[in-house]
């Protein structure tokens, strides 16, 4: 299995299904299911049970998403882009965008 390059926080522009295209920012990335939750995309509608106060019915969630429909959004290219690494000279490994050559991990 490949490692997911993908950090929360990271702006991803969907490829595949009903938000492709559209761009969001990463709230959770679950590792062992190669999956992403992406804030306001990929919604899907859930029904609650009402809570104590009575408040339920449907509400909106994000539904994690496969990292292979996904393409991290490089803030200087502003467009989707590959992620690469870079070892610095302190030996710190870092991640860089493909394209431009910016550092993404400050
Ligand atoms: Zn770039």
């Amino acid at each position: 299995m490949q490692k997911i390059k993908l950090k929360k926080g990271d702006a991803v522009k969907v490829l595949t299904g009903k938000d492709a295209g559209k761009t969001g920012k990463i709230l959770k990335v679950i590792g062992k299911e190669n999956k992403i939750v992406v804030e306001k995309l990929n919604l899907i509608k859930k029904h609650q049970r009402p809570d104590a106060r009575g408040k339920g019915g449907i509400v909106e969630k994000e539904a994690p998403l496969e990292t292979s429909n996904v393409m991290f959004v490089c803030n200087k290219c502003n467009v989707g882009v590959r992620i690469g690494y870079k070892i610095l000279d302190d030996g710190k490994k870092v991640r860089l965008c493909k394209k431009c050559g910016e550092i993404l991990d400050a």
